[in-house]
Formats: structure tokens, sequence, C-alpha cells
């Protein structure tokens, strides 16, 4: 089977990748799909973006299409960055400049009050098929300085307790078994190859 994932995000497309090709998947990146015009994510939520997403790059590429929808929440900013997680820093945001803003808005919080969760939605769009989403998440805790040079995104100041680490010195094949997306994957996995 062939599928599109929908990311232009080299590090989650890789995580993708990985797992679904290991189940006999074909993964195909955006980049294979220069036409398709950049999805606007104008949704209030993950579940409204990512369905979005899959929905019109299915249309587009006339493929099965796969798309996530995924950020930080943190407890002391009522949930932010959340939807708003690629861009926290402004327009033109990067990894550390977002990395940097959170570890200043942070700044004051004292280390008991320091909860986060990565949260994925993601959206399957199979021809002529309701679109099926499929949630993951992980909790954890946001350091006040980064750790680590793996992953991507947030991963150097997200700290999981019972790993004694932080996502950033996991090796892929934990993060993916582990992470938000990990787990909202393997229930792909379960339903498009159903033992
Ligand atoms: P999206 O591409 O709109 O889903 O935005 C996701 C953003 O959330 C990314 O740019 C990262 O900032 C953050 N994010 C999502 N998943 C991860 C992860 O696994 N590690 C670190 N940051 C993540």
């Amino acid at each position: 089977m062939e599928l599109v994932v929908a990311t232009r995000n080299a590090g989650k497309l890789k995580e993708i990748r990985r797992l679904l090709e290991a189940q006999g998947v074909t993964v195909l990146g955006l980049d294979r799909f220069p036409e398709v015009p950049e999805v606007v994510e104008d949704g209030d939520t993950f579940a409204a973006n990512a369905t979005k997403k899959a929905e019109e790059v299915a249309r587009a590429t006339g493929l099965p299409c796969l798309a996530d929808d995924s950020g930080l929440t943190v407890v002391a900013l009522d949930g932010r960055p959340g939807i708003h997680s690629a861009r926290f820093s402004g327009v033109s945001a990067n990894d550390s400049s977002n990395n940097h803003k959170l570890l200043e808005v942070m700044a004051a919080v004292p280390e008991d009050r320091r909860q986060a969760a990565f949260c994925c939605v993601m959206a399957l769009c199979l021809p002529g098929q309701p679109t099926r989403l499929f949630e993951g998440r992980v909790e954890g805790q946001i350091l006040s300085e980064a750790q680590g040079a793996g992953g991507f995104g947030y991963d150097p100041l997200f700290w999981l307790p019972e790993f004694n680490c932080t996502m950033a010195e996991l090796s892929l094949d934990i993060k993916n078994r582990i992470s938000h997306r990990g787990h909202a994957l393997l229930q792909i996995v379960e339903f498009l190859t159903p033992s």
C-alpha cells in the first residue's frame, strides 16, 4: 500500500516512515508532490487541522493520505503553545527560537509546576471512506535548560521522568515506541494490518 504523509517536517516524516515501512507500507513524502498547495492550518484543534490536511492532500494526490497535527501543551501556560507550537515564537520561528521562548515564559515557574504533554492527532483518509482519527499523548516536564541532541522541536526541553532523560536523548526507535506520534501510529498500524 502507498500512503502520502502530509507533512513537510523532515523529523516527523522520518519517524512515521520508520514505523510504517516496517509494516510494508510505502510512505511518500509531500516532496514527491510539489504541485500540492500548502494547506492552511486554521482549525481550533489538533483534530480539525489533521482532518483538513489529510482530506485536502488525498483529494489533490488521489492517494490515501495520513496527516498529523501535534504540539506541546504546558499546564502552567493553560495548554499553550498547543496548536501554535510550530510558530510559538513568531512567524519566522524555528526550533531554537521556540525553545528559547518556552524557557523565557517558564522562567518563573517552579519545578513542581512544569508538567506538560506532547499531543498528536493523526487523520487517515482512505478513498471512499470517512476520515478516521487516532490520538496519542505522552506526559513529561519542561526543563530549565536544553539537554540532548536528537529528535526535533521541543525534545531537548521535554523531560521524561520514567526514562530519566529528555525526549532528545532517546534513540529514534525508542522515541517511536513511547511518543505521542508513536502511540497514534501504532493504532494506525493495527488498523491497516489487523492480526
Ligand atoms: P505541526 O507541524 O503543525 O504539527 O506542529 C508541530 C510542532 O509541535 C512542531 O513544529 C514542534 O514544535 C512541536 N512538536 C510536535 N511533535 C514534536 C515532537 O515529537 N518533539 C518535539 N516537538 C514536537
